[in-house]
């Protein structure tokens, strides 16, 4: 398997050397908004060690991005009345992986709507500074 690259956009947001819309940070996992949501609100997780997927993450780390995937499921389904979540994480390539730092996706969703093509509408800057400032305030 491939070993881990720094140059990866998301290396590059943990480190501030690229903007996001933060919604959560602590010491061991940082969270933000999407830029291409495939639903309103679709949030990614990341723990901030170096790794590129489930293949080589540290078990503790994988187990503490799903504690955080799970209070920003919860605050999703408040501020934005979803009425049910989809978590996604994809590996490699083959499965479906495009960025490679190990992320956990958190989609709200809408009974009866579809989840939009994986990067295919890119959200309005403006849309999504309000809504991570409405999941930042739910997470305090
Ligand atoms: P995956 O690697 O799990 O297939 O998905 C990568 C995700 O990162 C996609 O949902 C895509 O929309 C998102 N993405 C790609 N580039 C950026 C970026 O520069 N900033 C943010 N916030 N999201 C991004």
């Amino acid at each position: 398997m491939p070993v881990y690259d720094p140059t990866n956009i998301f290396a590059k947001i943990l480190r501030g050397e690229l903007p996001c819309h933060k919604i959560y940070e602590d010491d061991k996992a940082f969270a933000f908004l999407d830029i291409m949501p495939r639903a309103s609100g679709h949030a990614l997780v990341l723990p901030k060690a170096a790794a590129r997927n489930i293949l080589d993450v540290s078990p503790d780390d994988l187990a503490y991005v799903m504690k955080v995937a799970q209070k920003i499921a919860k605050a999703s389904v408040e501020v934005f009345g979803a009425d049910g979540v989809t978590i996604q994480q994809f590996n490699e390539s083959a499965g479906g992986q495009v960025v490679f730092h190990l992320h956990v996706h958190v989609i709200p969703r809408k009974a009866g709507v579809a989840l939009k093509p994986p990067a295919s509408v890119k959200e309005a800057p403006d849309v999504l500074a309000d809504q991570a400032k409405q999941l930042s305030a739910a997470l305090k």
